[in-house]
């Protein structure tokens, strides 16, 4: 991006809370005037929801740039924050998880449940040589094990690094050996689809190329034949007999958490590093002040896959801090048919769901009767997370799912922010369609210019943070070089130029007209379209909003006349006849709609009508792998990618293009 983003798309609709959201909200207006007249003050205060085995000395250390230290000299333990103190407050009954197989199989854990299990586990990997300080991986399904196995090991002090279950041999392997790992904990395999889809094959495939690994922990879910060798030991065999009593011991606030690698969406995952104090606290505020969790009446779902970080900081560690109940499912949401969500919503009554755009568009596609069919009124909070949510797709959204009542939150965050930035309050803000509104209280986000300058209103940009937030990354793991040069080095004292650290997010966006900020996609995929720079996430904005499109993406492709030609991939949705003539007329449709949405500049010169597109597996659209497709290369990494057969059927359609 040479200057600054075009603004081509404006919005108009708002809606403000509900009146009884907004008297009964957790957290309401007066937390941005607290935390700007004072925001160390104010993170110290959402400190103190949290117990600490020793009080910190100083809020913040930022004497080393870009190295943060936060509540120095604090001690705690995270899972006597997630567990024991709500059982020693007289909760040990209250359910912490309804878990929901994906064949249909249930379990309930209260909060004593978990004590006893994290105890159990914890006792166990001490057994096992492993310490504080130690690596331990985890490659599981989503079953309750993936908490224990996380609550374990921060309460031993161990390090965990979740791979998401899923990934080949040579994902795990990598993130094995770039963390030195000791310990794999995994599961024989989980529910998919309706089949068993097994997981140890992958373990026993990786493991045998990292010999730091000493043990491999296994869970017994499906009952499938597993191969066996010295270093495997069953979990119903150690944990499940092991002692329930465990003390947790209090650790530094700048202790290891976990590392967690990126989604991979612009290249390379990187191993990013969460510490201990001011991610749970972060982490625990935000899920209090974005979901308004009343942990005696809500129950609460966040669909996400726990090798996430949004199932590290919204469903494990955020939750549990705050006493939530809350659903866990295994499974896919088309199996056994299509309806599977909302059948879950209406069982548990669900009060506040988080999803991400990837499967509200899905939603979408198959239909609004599928949703219609089921009694959804016990939701109050929706949440959205992991994309720029097309405005459409937000209006769908609220008014399907949400009765045309409940507040909708657009979180904007990432891996290496470990708790959400930028977001709605649901009994603050009036919520636009598309928007994440403004950074939370305690969070300084900014939209500036290639000079660091903060655009006007109306302006578009780059994405920054100017100043440190508890839950921030702290590194990446083992290479503090590309810690500063992938966050740091692009605006302010890392960029060597003014005095302030400034971190670059990588995120394209905008402030409209009332100062509320519009993420328009990663910088990378910014177009630059006959000296005009677009974004990607407005042209497929604009044609999610045109009836027959269920999801888009774009691409700038090398074009010899515009620099850059817009190339958009198209699902339409389900009813959509797409044969011959009307494939053709669609086409032309499409392409005028964008054009009279945002202007000619935006018009696509091209638009492939696909079935699917490229994920990662949190469901992220990985344009750089359909610009290799639009520009005719071969494609780049593709191993965090969901379904590669996908490349394959885009790549042939895009052959019998002219
Ligand atoms: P990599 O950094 O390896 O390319 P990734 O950025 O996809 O992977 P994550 O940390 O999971 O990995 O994703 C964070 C990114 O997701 C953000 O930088 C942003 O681009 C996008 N994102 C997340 N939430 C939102 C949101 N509410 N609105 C817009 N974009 C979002
Ligand atoms: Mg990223």
């Amino acid at each position: 991006m040479s200057e600054t983003l075009a603004n081509l798309s404006s919005e108009t609709r708002q809606f403000p809370p509900p009146e009884q959201v907004a008297a009964d909200a957790n957290v309401k207006a007066e937390a941005y005037e607290e935390a700007a007249a004072d925001r160390l003050a104010f993170w110290a205060t959402q400190a103190d929801r949290l117990t600490w085995a020793k009080k910190w000395d100083q809020v913040l250390d930022w004497s080393n740039p870009p190295f943060a230290k936060w509540f120095v000299g604090g001690e705690l333990n995270i899972a006597y924050n997630c567990v024991d103190r709500h059982v020693e407050a007289g909760h040990g009954d209250k359910v912490a998880i309804h878990w929901e197989g994906e064949p249909g199989d249930t379990r309930t854990i209260t909060y004593a449940d978990l004590l006893k299990l994290v105890s159990q586990a914890a006792n166990t990997l001490t057994g096992l040589g492993v310490g504080a300080g130690d690596r331990v991986a985890i490659y599981m399904p989503m079953i309750p094990e993936a908490a224990v196995a996380m609550l374990a090991c921060a309460r031993i002090g161990a390090t965990h690094s979740v791979v998401f279950g899923g990934f080949s041999v040579d994902a795990l392997s990598t993130r094995i050996k770039d963390a030195d790992a000791k310990l794999v904990i995994t599961a024989d395999g989980g529910y998919r689809r309706g089949k068993p889809s097994a997981l140890k094959p992958t373990v026993d495939e990786a493991v045998a190329q990292c010999p730091s690994i000493e043990n491999v922990l296994v869970v017994r879910r499906t009952g499938q034949e597993v191969a066996w060798t010295d270093k495997d030991k069953w979990w119903h065999e150690t944990v499940e007999q092991a002692g329930a009593e465990h003390k947790a011991q209090a650790f530094d606030a700048e202790h290891p958490l976990f590392i967690l690698y990126t989604s991979g969406t612009t290249g390379k995952p990187k191993g990013i590093l969460h510490t201990t104090g001011g991610y749970l606290t972060q982490t625990s505020w935000t899920h209090h002040a974005v979901f308004d969790l009343k942990p005696e009446t809500d129950v609460y779902w966040c669909t996400a896959d726990i090798g996430w970080v949004t199932g590290h900081s919204y469903i494990v560690y955020g939750p549990l801090s705050n006493g939530a109940t809350q659903v866990m499912y295994e499974g896919t949401p088309d199996t056994p048919g299509r309806d599977r969500f909302w059948q879950i919503v209406d069982k548990y009554k669900v009060s506040i769901l988080y999803t991400a755009p990837t499967l509200i568009r899905t939603m979408m596609k198959w239909g609004d009767d599928i949703p219609a069919g089921y009694d959804l009124s016990s939701l109050r909070i929706l949440g959205s997370v992991g994309e720029p949510i097309n405005p459409e797709a937000w209006m769908w959204y609220r008014k399907n799912i949400g009765h045309d009542k409940t507040p909708v939150v657009d979180t904007w965050w990432q891996t290496e922010t470990g708790g959400v930035m930028i977001s709605p309050l649901p009994g603050v803000t009036a919520a636009k369609p598309g928007s994440a509104m403004t950074a939370l209280p305690g969070i300084t986000a900014d939209v500036v210019d290639d000079q660091a300058q903060s655009v006007p209103n109306g302006g578009g940009g780059f994405l920054v943070l100017r100043d440190p937030w508890p839950s921030m990354l702290r590194t990446i793991w083992g290479d503090d070089k590309r810690f500063i040069d992938t966050y740091w080095s692009r605006f302010g004292a890392g960029a060597g130029t003014g005095d302030d650290w400034i971190y670059f997010a990588g995120d394209g966006a905008k402030k409209d007209d009332d100062g509320a900020i519009w993420l328009l996609g990663r910088v990378d995929d910014v177009m630059l379209i006959s000296g005009h720079n677009i974004s990607t996430t407005e042209v497929e904005s604009a044609l999610v909003s045109h009836p027959s499109v269920a999801e888009a993406a774009v691409v700038g492709a090398t074009d010899p006349t515009t620099g850059q030609a817009i190339v958009a991939f198209v699902i339409p949705r389900g009813n959509v006849d797409t044969e011959g003539d009307a494939g053709e007329k669609l086409n032309v449709d499409l392409r005028n709609h964008v054009a009279k949405t945002l202007g000619p500049i935006a018009k696509p010169r091209q638009i492939m009508l696909v079935p699917e597109l490229p994920k990662t597996r949190s469901g992220k659209i990985m344009r750089r792998l359909l610009k290799d497709v639009a520009e005719r290369r071969s494609l780049g990494d593709v191993t965090t990618l969901q379904d590669s057969a996908v490349m394959d059927l885009i790549s042939s359609g895009m052959k019998n293009t002219k």
